[in-house]
């Protein structure tokens, strides 16, 4: 397999990993997916992880022939060495630096340079990960300045040609809702609302029409105001 038509997603079994997922599988021959298990409280979306990979695959026969293996990276050193709210029972809120309690310094620097590790080993020329900075969350390693000083710091330190793609970045909640139709039609609008997993809590106990989640928490909030956007622009979709 050529590395230029060769990629490596970087897969939650969120709403935002599985819309870049689908993205990867529209543009390049062969994907590979990769989760990075670092003890958080929504382990639960490490389960949605295998739901989601199962539908795309019964759902999309297209995309079947492409998607190739799923690794999970026990990176449960984060936990030991963070102390944030998606670590440790902390509340969400903002900090005296105004940054979310959510925040994990470093985890996309360290979750870049495994699934380049990962990629230089797989001959995939290509990462692809959910990072946004339009629907800013405050998390500096979403920027795209941070990820493209990650592409340099990973081709110049591996001597390799990586490309890393973030089709989110300029997209809000509402445009990456937008981007899962134009990629899947309803199907995969139905799939991302049914199969994902967002919530800061972990609750899959209260279905909302924008899919599960505690409705309160700031990633659910964003999920569900993302969703009504787009539901003005496509109000057949439900
Ligand atoms: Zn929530």
């Amino acid at each position: 397999m050529d590395p230029a038509n060769k990629a490596l997603v970087l897969f939650s079994g969120g709403q935002d990993s599985t819309t870049c997922l689908a993205w990867a599988l529209t543009t390049f021959a062969s994907v590979e997916t990769v989760a990075f298990d670092y003890g958080q409280r929504h382990a639960i979306e490490l389960e949605c992880q295998k739901s989601v990979l199962a539908e795309l695959k019964q759902q999309f026969p297209h995309w079947t022939a492409r998607l190739g293996a799923h690794r999970q990276i026990d990176l449960s050193v984060l936990n030991e060495l963070s102390e944030t709210a998606l670590t440790r029972d902390v509340r969400i809120e903002m900090d005296e630096r105004g940054l979310p309690t959510t925040f994990v310094p470093g985890r996309n620097i360290l979750f870049l340079t495994m699934a380049g590790i990962l990629a230089y080993r797989r001959g995939a020329g290509h990462l692809v990960g959910g990072m946004c900075e339009t629907d800013y969350s405050g998390y500096p390693d979403c920027r795209d300045d941070a990820i493209k000083a990650m592409q340099v710091a990973l081709n110049l330190g591996m001597d390799a040609r990586f490309v890393l793609h973030t089709p989110l970045m300029w997209r809000d909640k509402a445009a990456t809702w937008t981007l899962a139709r134009d990629l899947g039609g309803p199907p995969l609008v139905d799939l991302v609302r049914e199969r994902t997993h967002t919530c800061y809590l972990g609750d899959r106990s209260q279905r909302h029409d924008w899919g599960y989640g505690c409705g309160q928490c700031p990633a659910c909030e964003l999920r569900g105001r993302g969703h009504a956007r787009f539901l003005q622009s496509f109000p057949d979709i439900l």
